[in-house]
């Protein structure tokens, strides 16, 4: 059924927001800001997405030559972009009044620079300044269709209260849906068979709207499709619920000694529990154990990775929740423990002899897996062991858009009226992780933006093109 023919309701307004997460709120803020009557229109019953899961922290490169060197396969342009507005969009919030730390963190995910936030009061701040425009903001009307007359969007169908069908006319669309991460079919398809093995460490709502309705439109892909972010969690665990995302991840999985269920070695540990997290999923079973002593169990994993998270006992919480563990008083017996199970115990002592030597002789590579300078050999009993699995918050790969969130096709030319923001934008981060809220808030102003130039130069241009007549919308009842 094509939905514009059977509409409930229609709508008129400058721009359409579809999703209410961090992007999505400063896209709409941004676009208000300039002028545009704009909707906001939020699929799930409650504001913010998994920007309202998070922890709060507003962080990215510290300069665009980090950005590379983290980030070697991520979008250049993109990222020059990003980093070059992270300070208006920090001096922006500060601004608004809503909290903001006064010192920064530094080394975040290894290389980043972040304020401590409250998020909350940055969605907050965004939905008053819509509604004190004159915009609209609505839960439960997920977007269902991108209207679109062949030279430029003209729209979408939302689905309001269950079955109500509502027409939005709009000069231009910005989609914001968070990524395709709770979308099973498609992380196969990208990522390929283990991706089924992924916990879902998302907002439920993200399902890959944005992209899929943006390919109606003609819009191209990006790089980055099975590339993501997510952090390593006990294996296996007895429940996941959103209260758990942040105590189940194992944040200093970078100072352990991680291996497969072969007994191997497979990535340097110190690239950081995020690139880990990537690094298991495409290992046997998707699983790894995390080896360590005394020493990280009793400083880094039970420290707050982010100010404000707050200082957890990591292992003890993942013993907890359910995760196969061991604790042993020297090395060769924490192993025996291990190959219980199920993997092989030549092959654990074997993979551990090389790594000790190799840090202690100074050396670079252990059984062909690079040892980095700053890895350091557990020395202290206890030691521990922890299985672990991966898990996935959102994907790094998405619509392909030019550094002003225009939407484009895949020969890179615009499509007129579509502008994407957020996780929904493909290529920004690329395995290597550019940050999640910042890079949504920025991102969304662009849109934002945008949008709104776009919308009062169309609105002017269509008007004389072709004039509105009365009876032009259709309702239910008019259309047998
Ligand atoms: C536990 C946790 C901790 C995190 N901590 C941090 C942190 O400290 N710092 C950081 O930088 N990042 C963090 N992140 C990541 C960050 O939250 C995301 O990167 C960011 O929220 C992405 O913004 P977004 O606007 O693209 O998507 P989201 O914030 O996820 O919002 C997308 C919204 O779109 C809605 N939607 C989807 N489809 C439709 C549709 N068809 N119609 C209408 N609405 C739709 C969804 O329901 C959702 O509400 C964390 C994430 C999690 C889960």
């Amino acid at each position: 059924m094509a939905h514009h023919e059977s509409v409930d309701e229609a709508r008129q307004v400058d721009v359409v927001v579809v999703g209410s997460g961090v992007s999505g709120s400063s896209a709409a803020m941004t676009a208000a800001r300039h002028g545009a009557k704009v909707a906001l229109l939020e699929k799930l019953d409650s504001f913010g997405g998994s920007a309202a899961l998070s922890a709060g922290m507003f962080w990215t490169a510290p300069t665009v030559e980090a950005y590379r060197t983290r980030i070697p396969m991520g979008n250049p342009e993109l990222g020059a972009r990003l980093v070059g507005d992270y300070q208006a969009a920090l001096a922006e919030l500060r601004a608004s009044g809503v909290r903001v730390a006064d010192e920064p963190k530094e080394a975040i995910m290894t290389f980043g620079i972040g304020y401590s936030t409250d998020i909350h009061g940055i969605l907050a701040w965004c939905r008053e300044r819509i509604l004190a425009a004159g915009g609209q903001v609505r839960a439960n009307s997920p977007v269902v269709e991108l209207l679109h007359d062949g030279r430029k969007v003209t729209g979408v169908i939302a689905r309001e209260d269950k079955d109500r069908l509502v027409r939005y006319e709009a000069g231009a669309v910005i989609l914001a849906t968070g990524g395709f991460q709770g979308a099973r079919d498609e992380l196969t398809r990208y990522i390929g068979p283990n991706a089924d093995r992924l916990m879902l460490r998302s907002n439920p709502g993200s399902v890959g709207d944005g992209l899929r309705l943006a390919r109606t439109a003609g819009a191209g892909g990006t790089t980055a499709m099975s590339t993501f972010y997510g952090h390593l969690l006990p294996y296996p665990v007895d429940r996941f619920r959103q209260e758990d995302y942040l105590p189940y991840s194992q944040y200093y999985s970078g100072s352990t000694i991680l291996l497969n269920m072969l007994g191997e070695r497979f990535t340097d540990e110190t690239e950081g529990d995020e690139l880990l997290n990537q690094a298991v999923t495409f290992q046997p079973q998707a699983r790894g154990v995390l080896i360590f002593d005394e020493h990280v169990r009793s400083t880094e994993a039970m420290e707050e990775p982010f100010p404000g998270l707050g200082a957890t006992d990591r292992f003890a919480t993942a013993v907890e929740a359910g995760g196969l563990y061991a604790v042993a008083d020297s090395l060769p017996e924490l192993l025996d423990k291990v190959a219980v199970w199920g993997i092989d115990r030549q092959a654990l002592g074997l993979t551990l002899d090389a790594y000790i030597h190799t840090v202690a002789s100074g050396g670079r590579v252990a059984r062909g897996i690079k040892v980095s300078q700053t890895a350091r050999a557990p020395q202290q009993g206890p030691f521990y062991a922890l299985m672990v699995q991966p898990s996935i918050t959102f994907t790094f790969g998405g619509v392909r858009t030019n550094t002003s969130g225009e939407a484009l096709d895949h020969d890179g030319q615009p499509i007129s009226g579509l502008y994407a923001a957020g996780a929904d934008i493909g290529g920004l981060s690329n395995y290597g992780y550019a940050g999640g809220l910042a890079p949504g808030y920025i991102t969304g102003s662009w849109a934002g933006r945008s949008a709104a130039e776009r919308a009062a130069s169309g609105t002017v241009r269509d008007r004389n093109a072709v004039p509105l007549r009365a009876g032009h919308l259709s309702t239910k009842g008019e259309t047998a």
